[in-house]
């Protein structure tokens, strides 16, 4: 994730609610507001009023006490006096799903998501097999990466189940197309991918409001990392497709992002991030004039200090934005006899344009 320009976008609210507290922001939707343990610090949540039948809660936090502590809080006050009917998770990631198994079990509500979100954080919540520790170790040696940071790097991707003491046995699959009826609101499911496989958004389009999780943000560009299960994946391809998309609704919507703050500019925003990747492969491309690893692109891309955390998720973008130039004949990929992968400009192969 990276500061990227957003003069595009508007903030209709100027402050987040108080820990604890909640804040109406369209018709039927409180948002609440998370602390997170990283320097990224908190995560939006919402909660849904479904009238009669209950709440209706979007992504809930990390599994740690603090957010437990939170959850009874709010569950004491703003959210008394009628059930949870449901939980829904945007993806599977821990700030957003950590805290949903114990919400489920405190308060008896179903549990809904993608079938893939629910079956990656299931697989990843049960540790690391010894086959996945491998596939993890050559994926970073792969990399260039020097020896310390690799072993820095494999032990941080693997802590998953920290964040995630469990996740629901069960599920209500929602899948893109999908209208989830909330009260008198009906929330029509949009599906997309690029930040994970399979994540949820959530589109209300008579009061013309959007919950995209983490596919769009207002101030950072999502993550798209490539990961070692999958290494030759092209989840940049997936998530350039997932910002046109955005130009279906209408620009006026009200988005409530899981980090900043709500915004208006949906198109403008999503015209800056396409912009961003453009700008990153348009950087690569002669870079690899001479061969380079990816620990050397990483580099390029992020002139910065970056902690094991951030050099995670640099490196996932770094090999994304490789793999997308691969797929589009712009970049070859040998390995060495080291068993270092060197990426170098195709021959023959001009300007990439994403637009
Ligand atoms: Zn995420």
């Amino acid at each position: 994730m990276a500061p990227t320009p957003n003069g595009s976008v508007d903030y209709p609210f100027c402050a987040a609610p108080d820990d604890g507290g909640a804040l109406a922001v369209a018709p039927g939707v409180l948002w609440i507001r998370l602390t997170l343990p990283f320097q990224l610090d908190h995560i939006n949540v919402w909660a849904l009023d479904g009238g009669d039948s209950g709440w209706t809660l979007v992504d809930t936090g990390l599994g740690d006490r603090r957010t437990r502590e939170v959850w009874d809080g709010l569950l004491a006050t703003v959210l008394a006096g009628k059930p949870v009917e449901r939980v829904v998770v945007t993806h599977f990631h821990p700030d957003h799903i950590g805290a949903a198994d114990w919400l489920v079990e405190r308060t008896g509500a179903d549990f809904a998501t993608s079938l893939t979100e629910w079956l990656v954080a299931r697989m990843l919540c049960g540790g690391n097999t010894p086959a996945m520790e491998a596939a993890a170790e050559r994926f970073y040696r792969r990399s260039g990466l020097d020896a310390e940071t690799q072993a820095a790097v494999r032990d941080r991707a693997g802590s998953y189940a920290r964040g995630v003491p469990g996740v629901p046995a069960t599920l209500t699959r929602l899948r893109a197309g999908d209208l989830l009826n909330v009260g008198s609101t009906s929330w029509r499911v949009i599906g997309g991918a690029g930040h994970t496989a399979e994540p949820v958004s959530l589109y209300d389009a008579a009061n013309g409001v959007l919950i995209p999780g983490d596919q769009i943000l207002p101030r950072i560009s999502p993550n798209i990392s490539v990961w070692p299960a999958e290494p030759d994946a092209d989840p940049l391809a997936d998530y350039l497709a997932s910002l046109d998309a955005w130009s279906e609704l209408p620009a006026d919507t009200l988005v409530l992002p899981s980090h900043g703050l709500p915004f208006r500019g949906l198109h403008g925003r999503a015209a800056d991030l396409t912009d961003h990747h453009a700008a990153r492969l348009e950087e690569i491309v002669p870079f690899c004039a001479m061969p380079q690893t990816a620990a050397a692109v990483m580099r390029r891309l992020f002139d910065r200090p970056l902690d094991t955390h951030q050099t995670v998720f640099a490196m996932g973008e770094a090999i994304a934005h490789l793999n997308h130039l691969i797929r589009r004949g712009a970049l070859l990929r040998n390995t060495g006899p080291d068993g270092i992968d060197l990426y170098r400009r195709g021959a023959g192969q001009g300007a990439v344009t994403t637009r």
